[in-house]
C-alpha cells in the first residue's frame, strides 16, 4: 500500500489542490493507494500548524509534554496507523522563501522512485539533521519516506509540481501503467541544523534555498554571537529565529549520487 499526504504543513496548499484535481478521474490500476490530509485543522485555518509542527511530531524521543498535549500530537498518532500499513510515502510541501525551486527529500532507499520525478534536484540527509518528520517515521522503520518540496507556495506552478510527481510516485509503485523515463538529477547532503541559542537570530541577509555560504561567512547573529558556516555549503531554510531552539537554517554539501 501507498500513501500520499499533503497539508501537513496546512499553508501549504500546492497538494491540496493537486488532489483535488487528480481525484475526480484517477483510476488506480494494481494495489491500494491512501490519500490523505496531514492536518486538516491547520488546512483550514490556512496556518503551518496549530499548536507544534505536525511534521516533527514523528519521534516520541524528542518531544516536550507541552508537545505531546498538542492536537498535532495526537493527529500523528492517528496517521502513524495508516503510515504503519504502508510501505511507501510521498508528503508533499512547498516552502515558504521566495524564488523556492522545487527539490525532493529522501534517502537511498527511495532512488528507484524519485529518479522519475520531474525534479532535478534530490536532498538527503535529513533523518540524521532533522528526525522527526514522516519521512523519517517510514525511513526508520525500513520503509520508503518521501518529501517533496514544490517551490515557493504562492507560485502557482506548485500545483502541477505536485500533480506530476504524484503520477511519477504512483507509476514507479506501479499503482498505474505508463512508460517513465529517469531525468537527469543532481545530489545534496545536508550536514547540519542549526538551532537558535537565544530569543534573538537574525540573518545576515536573506538567503535563497540552496544558496552558496562560503567557509566563515556570516549567517547571522544570534543573541550576541556570529554564527559563520563552518565550510563551503549550500544553506536551506533560512529564517529569523525569535525563540531559543528555532529552526533557523540547515546547511548541506553537493555529492555525486543519492547512494
Ligand atoms: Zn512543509
Amino acid at each position: 500500500m501507498s500513501i500520499v499526504l499533503v497539508g501537513v504543513h496546512g499553508d501549504e496548499k500546492c497538494g491540496v489542490e493537486a488532489l483535488e484535481k487528480i481525484l475526480p478521474t484517477l483510476e488506480i490500476e494494481r494495489g491500494t493507494v491512501l490519500f490523505g490530509y496531514g492536518n486538516p485543522h491547520a488546512i483550514e485555518a490556512n496556518k503551518r500548524y496549530t499548536e507544534s509542527n505536525l511534521n516533527r511530531m514523528f519521534n516520541d524521543e524528542l518531544l516536550t509534554p507541552k508537545e505531546k498535549d498538542s492536537y498535532e500530537y495526537q493527529r500523528a498518532q492517528f496517521l502513524k496507523s495508516y503510515l504503519n500499513k504502508a510501505d511507501a510515502l510521498l508528503d508533499i510541501h512547498a516552502s515558504s522563501i521566495p524564488n523556492s525551486k522545487a527539490f525532493v527529500i529522501c534517502e537511498a532507499n527511495a532512488g528507484e522512485i524519485v529518479k522519475f520525478f520531474p525534479i532535478n534536484l534530490v536532498v538527503s540527509g535529513f533523518d540524521k539533521v532533522e528526525p522527526g518528520g514522516t519521512d523519517y517515521y517510514m525511513n526508520t522503520r525500513g520503509k520508503i519516506g518521501i518529501c517533496l518540496e514544490c517551490g515557493y507556495m504562492k507560485n502557482p506552478q506548485t500545483i502541477k509540481v505536485a500533480e506530476e510527481s504524484i503520477f511519477a510516485f504512483l507509476k514507479a509503485k506501479g499503482h498505474m501503467v505508463d512508460n517513465l523515463t529517469p531525468q537527469k538529477q543532481s545530489y545534496v547532503q545536508m550536514f547540519q541544523k542549526y538551532f537558535a541559542k537565544t530569543d534573538k537570530f537574525t540573518l545576515s541577509k536573506p538567503f535563497e534555498n540552496f544558496e552558496v555560504v562560503l567557509k566563515n561567512q556570516i549567517i547571522g547573529i544570534d543573541g550576541s554571537e556570529e554564527i559563520k558556516a563552518p565550510k563551503r555549503s549550500l544553506i536551506l531554510f533560512a529564517h529569523n529565529g525569535t525563540k531559543i531552539g528555532d529552526e533557523v537554517f540547515l546547511l548541506g554539501e553537493k555529492k555525486e549520487s543519492l547512494v
